[in-house]
Formats: C-alpha cells, sequence, structure tokens
C-alpha cells in the first residue's frame, strides 16, 4: 500500500480518465425509440440521408432572378412559397416573387430582397447589380449525402435529437447502461425507514448517489449497508464488483474501522491512487477488482457527492460508451473575497449571479452540511497554490 500515489486534483482526473479508456470494452447495443433517446450514448455513426439542403433555396424573403439581369426591369411571372415548387423554368428578364426556405426556380441564381427592389404592378426595378448567389442557400451546403455527421460516443441531448429527427430516424442504437453498485458502509448508517437513535445517521449518500448515477446515464443498484467488520465489507464488496462499477460511501479514511482497502485487499485489488490533495474529499480510492473498477468516496455527504461528480462521473461515462468525458466548467468572476488554506485544491460551495456572469462563494460548516449546500448550484475551485481571491477576479467553477 506504501507505494500507492496521493495524486493533485487534475493527475487524478486524469489517472481514472486514462485508466478506464485502457481498459473498457464498449458496452451492448440496444435500439430505443427516439422519444427515450435523450440521456443515452449513441453507439452508431450517423450520416446525412441525403443533401442539406436538398434544392438551393432562398434567405431571404425578396424576389429570384437572373444575377445576369441585373440591374434593369424585371417582370414577375409568379410565386413561389416554402413547401411549393415553380412550375417551369425562369425566362430571361424575368423575376419569381420567392419567401425565405422555399427553392429557387429552375434558372434563377440569386434573390434579391424585397426591400431593395422598386415594385410596380407585376415589374419591379432593381438600382444595383445583384451578386450571383446572393441570398441563396445552395444545395448541400450544410452536407453532403452520405457525410459524416456525428460519430458514435456522443451522449444525446436535444440537440441530437434534433439531428435524428432531420434525419427521419424514429429509433437508435444506444449503448446499454452501465450497471453501478451503491454500497454505503458504517455501522451508525440507518435506511430511512427507521427512526435514527442519537449516535446514528440517516443513509443519504446511497440516495444522493442513485441520482448521480442516473443522471449519469447509469443504473444504480443499490446494496445493503456494510457494517464495520471485514468479512461482511468482502462480501459486500465482492458483490458490488459483479457489475460494471463499484462505487463506496465511507470506510477510506486512516481509521481503525475504516475496512474498504483492506476489504479491497483482500479482494486482489490494485490501487491506482488512494488519496487526491483535495478538499472536500481527500481519502479517496481508485482502484480495480476482478476486472471491475471501483472508488471508494469519504463518507462524508458533500465529499461523497463531490468526489462522484469529478470523478466517479467521468469513469461511468466512459464505461457507458462517452468518448470524452468533460467537466462543466466555466470562469467567472466573484462578487466577494475569497481565501482559503492552501495545499489542496479546494471546491467550496457558491452561487452564480447574474445570469452566471458572476460567482459568490457561500459560507458553509464543511463537508458534513448539506444544508448549505442545497442553496449553492456550484463549486468554486481554488487552486493549490494560492491562498486569496479579491472581488473581481475570476475563479474557475464547476457546476452541479
Ligand atoms: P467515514 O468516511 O466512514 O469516516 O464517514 C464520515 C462521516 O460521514 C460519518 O461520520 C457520517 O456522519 C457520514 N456518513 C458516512 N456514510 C454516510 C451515509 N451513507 N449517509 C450519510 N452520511 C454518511
Ligand atoms: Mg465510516
Amino acid at each position: 500500500m506504501a507505494s500507492v500515489p496521493v495524486l493533485s486534483f487534475w493527475e487524478a482526473r486524469r489517472c481514472v480518465i486514462e485508466q478506464v479508456k485502457g481498459a473498457r470494452r464498449l458496452p451492448a447495443i440496444e435500439k430505443v425509440d427516439l422519444e427515450d433517446a435523450a440521456g443515452r450514448v449513441l453507439a452508431e455513426d450517423l450520416h446525412a440521408d441525403r443533401d442539406y439542403p436538398p434544392c438551393d433555396r432562398s434567405l431571404r424573403d425578396g424576389y429570384a432572378l437572373r444575377a445576369a439581369d441585373t440591374p434593369g426591369r424585371l417582370r414577375v411571372a409568379g410565386e413561389v412559397r416554402a413547401g411549393a415548387i415553380f412550375p417551369r423554368p425562369l425566362a430571361s428578364g424575368e423575376a419569381v416573387e420567392i419567401m425565405t426556405g422555399a427553392p429557387l426556380p429552375e434558372g434563377a441564381d440569386a434573390v434579391a430582397m424585397r426591400e431593395q427592389v422598386r415594385a410596380d404592378g407585376e415589374w419591379i426595378t432593381l438600382e444595383t447589380p445583384v451578386a450571383s448567389n446572393r441570398w441563396v442557400e445552395p444545395r448541400a451546403a450544410q452536407a453532403h449525402r452520405g457525410q459524416l455527421l456525428l460519430a458514435a460516443g456522443r451522449r444525446i441531448g436535444f440537440v441530437e435529437i434534433a439531428l435524428l429527427a432531420t434525419l427521419g430516424r424514429r429509433r437508435v442504437s444506444v449503448y446499454r447502461r452501465p450497471r453501478v453498485a451503491v454500497l454505503a458502509t458504517g455501522d451508525e448508517i440507518v435506511e430511512l425507514d427507521r427512526t435514527p437513535l442519537g449516535h446514528q445517521v440517516r443513509n443519504s449518500n446511497a440516495w444522493s448517489l442513485a441520482a448521480q448515477i442516473r443522471r449519469a446515464g447509469g443504473t444504480p443498484e443499490l446494496l445493503p449497508v456494510a457494517p464495520d467488520q471485514l468479512a461482511a465489507t468482502c462480501e459486500l464488496m465482492a458483490r458490488g464488483l459483479e457489475t460494471d462499477l463499484l462505487v463506496i460511501s465511507g470506510g477510506v479514511s486512516a481509521g481503525k474501522y475504516d475496512l474498504v482497502e483492506p476489504a479491497a485487499c483482500a479482494l486482489g485489488a490494485e490501487f491506482f491512487f488512494t488519496g487526491v490533495e483535495m478538499q472536500p474529499g481527500y481519502p479517496l480510492v481508485f482502484g480495480r477488482a476482478r476486472g471491475t473498477f471501483f472508488f471508494g468516496l469519504p463518507g462524508n455527504p458533500v465529499c461523497t457527492m463531490v468526489a462522484f461528480e469529478v470523478f466517479a462521473r467521468a469513469a461511468l461515462g466512459l464505461l457507458g460508451g462517452e468518448r470524452e468525458p468533460l467537466l462543466p466548467i466555466l470562469e467567472a468572476p466573484l462578487v466577494a473575497p475569497f481565501r482559503h488554506q492552501p495545499g489542496v485544491t479546494r471546491l467550496a460551495p457558491a452561487r452564480l449571479v447574474a445570469d452566471g456572469g458572476a460567482v459568490m462563494p457561500l459560507p458553509w460548516r464543511g463537508s458534513g452540511d448539506i444544508f448549505s449546500l442545497v442553496h449553492a448550484d456550484a463549486f468554486v475551485i481554488a487552486d493549490a497554490d494560492r491562498e486569496c481571491w479579491q472581488p473581481g477576479e475570476r475563479m474557475r467553477v464547476l457546476l452541479r
């Protein structure tokens, strides 16, 4: 165990991504209806089924014409609107009234905006020349038939749904959701249907983890709470290792009854790190046993939640077929000073203000304080090598 490193925040994140990328096998593929596809990971490459747009079309309301006829006076031979086609080729000296999105009549090669022509009965006059292709979106300007539009490995959101609908796809191939075992540990932890005694704590971590796993595209499988005994912890961990990923809360500190590491050793685990220089979340274990990756997250609820978002979520995304997991980080100026004890990367609860134009760190009482965290919608990320930030200075912000 002595050789297992404590990593910096960013090193640990890189380590998770590299290890999982190096070892994963892509999940099985299943087909789902378009209405069930949001949140899933695309398991096929998407190609254009035809040219986009499928014909030359107008980008403005105005008149379709031959650029070579301008400037000059043209006869308006009719109209064409979106959803219709003009029935014959345009003759020299003619124009056709055209609406945005309508297909250009054969023979026309430009559009003059309505505002730029003088209309007089069935005649229009153009004082200046119109360039060929003006206000025309040529056929296939956006994509050629057969062109690769999106590669497998992308999580499907509403924009990807728009793409699938555009391609006429009512069904789509996605990766099977990874199964993620959740194991809460601790003699003091009781389930929600019991009234906790003064020295007991309700099991909130299993519930928050299950919600985080679902949001990240996995299927949570909750194991019974492990008591602080080696044999029972081993047995429950062994069950958890039969899924695609095991997430454990608690039992990873250096205390006499922190048994996750000893149990993992007994199960033949290899460890990639056993600590990360971050707060909340210092004792944090990432390893693999029996072919399955596992995380031992510190049991304090804020630690559990933050460590899941930063590390386990990336692993889960990759195991679910995602190509490149990304942390939702932006940068924003502070509206109040921020100070911390350097030496660790600190993720401190904060609130975005001014529609995300600035960020306000919130007071809180440490890594057990869910009550303050509910008022935060983000965390400011304080670098390990710096102590204070003044109002107006920019900090990285992790959205929750
Ligand atoms: P541990 O990491 O096992 O030392 O746990 C640290 C603290 O986190 C405990 O004293 C509990 O108060 C809290 N805790 C541990 N597990 C849970 C859980 N499943 N739900 C809520 N709080 C927990
Ligand atoms: Mg414990």
